[in-house]
């Protein structure tokens, strides 16, 4: 039953992996969760069936040219899902769009004075400083989902941000991490896609295969967090039970602990800075080793170039999750080894990207030279 102290919530991006996941959760709390608007791009059938099991009035389809019937607010297009994230009265948005498609969204949130619980990692690496100024203008806070990145947050708001200073990104290291490096050449779309630990959708698993998912939540986290690239490491981690850590001045590491569910993170990121009980990802210690081991960078080269990459600053994060993008489309279409998508980043970035990006428009600017770019190398291999 909603009450005064439930928490108004959209959800863009309703019908991906991250979104449903956010449903489920908002269904197990009906007396402090309400959704009140959902989009989606292009799965109709999706978003009707989150719009009758929620009884919802507001919707939008994205990538579509005409809205779906029957409702009081019914949207289409990327104007359409403006007017849905600024119009509708809403305390939070919780941001689960896919790629950078999910940064105006976000831009939109905040500035109409919502909340923004942040899965759309992308968000964050092509333009931290901007959505950070415009959270700080509005008084709005990002929150973020990523699991690592919950776990961060959380702890530091436990210990104290002036008591961190190193952060460690846990990766499971995907299906990869004990091939032979002869065999990359042979990787195919279906090894990619089967990752060991976590069940997301097919984008970021193939990031995770590559660790070009990694790379970007260092760069994620370079700008939810006060410090800086050289006190972000990452450690291969294979369990996936610590989704996190941070050491603390006096040496002292302090770790976030669960089963892999990303509802356990949603629903953390939703109730800030309340917590509620939950049933997500609850973990038995006994009988349980973990194991913890450097990232071999032959093998998983997105991952060292992430971090030139935040040494470079400027439009080069932007440049570095675009061409990834397109590299990574050209591999789930089977036109692109495994191994290509690497070398059209890198040489994506041999191009100038120094210029900062001042404004949103700028990063998109940025964004769409850089996939030309990737989409020339594409061409010409
Ligand atoms: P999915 O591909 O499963 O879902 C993506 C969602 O975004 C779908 O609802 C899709 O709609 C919608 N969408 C796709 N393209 C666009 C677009 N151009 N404009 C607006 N909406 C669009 O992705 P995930 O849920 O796996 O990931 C979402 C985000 O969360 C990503 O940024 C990812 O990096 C991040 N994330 C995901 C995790 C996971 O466990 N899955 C973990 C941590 C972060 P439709 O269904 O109609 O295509
Ligand atoms: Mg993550």
């Amino acid at each position: 039953m909603a009450t005064e102290s439930t928490k108004k919530i959209i959800v863009l991006g309703a019908t991906g992996s991250i979104g449903k996941g956010a449903c489920e959760v908002i269904a197990a709390h009906p007396d402090r969760f309400s959704l009140v608007a959902a989009s989606a791009h292009s799965d109709a059938e999706g978003l009707s069936r989150v719009a009758r099991e929620f009884g919802l009035s507001r919707v939008c389809l994205s990538g579509a040219a005409a809205p779906l019937d029957g409702f009081d607010f019914s949207a289409a297009g990327s104007a359409g899902l403006e007017r849905l994230v600024r119009e509708t009265e809403a305390d939070i948005v919780l941001n689960a769009v896919a790629g950078a498609a999910g940064l105006f969204p976000s831009a939109w949130a905040l500035d109409s004075g919502k909340d923004l619980a942040l899965a759309n990692k992308e968000t964050m690496v092509a333009a931290g400083e901007l959505v950070k100024d415009l959270a700080k203008k509005r008084g709005r806070r990002i929150l973020p989902v990523d699991s690592e990145h919950s776990a961060v947050f959380q702890l530091i708001n436990q210990i104290g941000a002036d008591k961190v200073d190193e952060i460690i990104l846990t990766a499971s290291g995907g299906p990869f991490r004990d091939w032979p490096l002869d065999r990359f050449a042979g990787i195919s779309l279906a090894d990619a896609l089967r990752h060991p630990n976590w069940s997301m959708g097919k984008k970021i698993t193939v990031d995770s295969a590559s660790m070009a998912n990694k790379g970007l939540e260092v760069l994620e986290a370079l700008e939810l967090f006060p410090l800086g690239l050289g006190a972000i490491k990452v450690l291969i981690h294979r369990e996936s039970k610590v989704h996190s850590l941070v050491r603390s001045r006096d040496g002292s590491l302090y770790a976030q602990l669960s089963e892999p569910d990303m509802r356990l993170p949603i629903q953390n990121a939703l109730s800030w800075p309340g917590q509620l009980e939950s049933p997500y990802g609850r973990l038995d210690l006994a009988g349980l080793s973990l194991s913890f081991e450097e990232p071999d960078t032959r093998r998983f080269p997105l991952l060292a170039l992430a971090y030139e990459v935040g040494k470079r600053g400027g439009a080069y994060p932007v440049a570095y999750n675009a061409a990834n993008e397109v590299a990574v489309g050209a591999f789930m279409a089977e036109r692109l080894p495994f191994v290509g998508i690497s070398e059209v980043v890198a040489r994506t970035l041999e191009s100038d990207f120094a210029a900062r990006p001042e404004s949103f428009d700028a990063v998109a600017e940025a964004d769409a030279r850089a996939r030309r770019v990737a989409s020339g190398i594409l061409e010409r291999r």
